[in-house]
């Protein structure tokens, strides 16, 4: 049955949310390495098709304030991608399915994982295949990568969520975006990122992709910062691993930490538990973590500042994308900052506290010290 790019454009604008719909075909994946290649997934696949769904820009206040952490977390992180978007990505596949093309609606992993795992059968690639679903976007003509490897649009620059559907169906490829239409290397997200997760221009070798005659590139990112940094176990972004682990500071700006490493220590903290004490009445290790993660189910706390804030201030500043056009600046106030560890004291059995503990409060008692 006939199926064209601009039906299902035309459909998308039916279904009552903000989103834009862009489709590559499947040549522009020729160079993608087999453990992120659409056709490892659904060998017929024609086309790839990208949907884009904003999320609200104040959704970051109160991170800004060092006040509020769960609206970003639940609007525009956990339930965007969970939740709101896939509602998208359902109703365009059942879509594609009613005309009589297969659509395979791809759940958004970790591209990187791919090849670490044995395949089913020998000489079959990994058994962990997922695309990328920021390149696909890109193939899909909706943007470009900026150089923090955050996808940016001309709407809504970097904050969209992305979803992804392979068909079988033969559709009208997307013209693509030329490479530094958005991004002008100001290296503000570098400036801006308190994991020292991005690189400077130089640092290390980039990432360059080349999809038709284009070609991409973008800072190779330290996901093991950003993770550390991401789920708070960096001091600079987190009152609340100060208030739970004071002292305690992990040198996430010098660490060589991997993304997995990182996600294995942020979800020990964020789920361990330890007896209650008077030190710690409430017996979770990072009390706020165990709260957001049962809440909201994810607990995004840098909050982007520097990959998207701090993008989104110079893109906006020099009108580059479309919503450029809000009357409170993206950081209206200078970004608040928190001690450091060493002017902190652990107030348990702590060093200093030892003699202090073996006098008893009640001038009648003993005298042992
Ligand atoms: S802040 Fe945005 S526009 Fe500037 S270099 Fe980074 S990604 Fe590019
Ligand atoms: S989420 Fe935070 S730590 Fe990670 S790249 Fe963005 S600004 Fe840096």
């Amino acid at each position: 049955m006939k199926l064209t790019t601009q039906m299902i454009k035309e459909f998308a604008a039916t279904l009552g949310r903000p989103c834009l719909v862009g489709v590559a075909n499947i040549e522009r994946f020729k160079d993608a390495p087999r453990q992120m290649h659409p056709s490892n997934i659904f060998p017929e696949c024609k086309s790839v098709i990208s949907v884009i769904a904003p999320f609200p820009r104040g959704t970051y206040r109160g991170i800004t304030e060092g006040t509020h952490w769960p609206n970003y977390t639940y609007y525009s992180y956990n339930r965007l991608n969970n939740l709101f978007r896939p509602r998208l990505t359902y109703a365009l596949s059942c879509f594609i399915e009613d005309h009589g093309w297969e659509a395979v609606p791809l759940y958004p992993a970790v591209p990187e994982r791919g090849g670490l795992h044995a395949p089913v059968l020998p000489g079959r690639p990994s058994r962990e295949i997922n695309i990328n679903v920021r390149i696909a976007a890109v193939a899909a003509g909706l943007g470009e990568m900026g150089w923090s490897k955050v996808f940016l649009t001309e709407k809504w620059g970097p904050r969209v969520r992305i979803g992804t559907i392979l068909t079988d169906a033969e559709l009208e490829p997307d013209p693509l975006m030329k490479p530094g239409t958005l991004c002008n290397r100001c290296m503000k997200c570098v400036r801006t990122c308190p994991g020292g997760a991005i690189p400077k221009a130089g640092e290390k070798p980039p990432v360059r992709i080349t999809i038709d005659d284009q070609v991409y590139e973008w800072g190779d990112v330290s996901m093991g910062r950003c993770t550390l940094t991401h789920h708070g176990l960096n001091r600079e972004v987190s009152p609340f691993l100060t208030k739970d682990f004071p002292t305690v500071d992990f040198k996430v700006r010098e660490s060589r930490v991997s993304e997995e490493l990182a996600y294995r220590m942020a979800y020990t903290l964020a789920t361990g538990t330890w007896v209650a004490s008077e030190e710690f009445p409430h017996g979770n290790i990072v009390d706020f973590y165990h709260q957001i993660l049962g809440h909201v189910g994810y607990f995004a706390i840098c909050g982007a500042q520097g990959c998207i804030r701090g993008c989104m201030d110079s893109l906006e500043k020099r009108h580059a994308i479309e919503q450029s056009h809000f009357a409170t600046p993206v950081a209206p106030r200078p970004q608040w900052t928190l001690p450091p560890a060493s002017q902190e004291c652990s107030a348990g059995i702590a060093e200093g506290r030892c003699a202090e503990l073996y006098r008893d409060p009640d001038p009648q008692a003993g005298k042992w010290a």
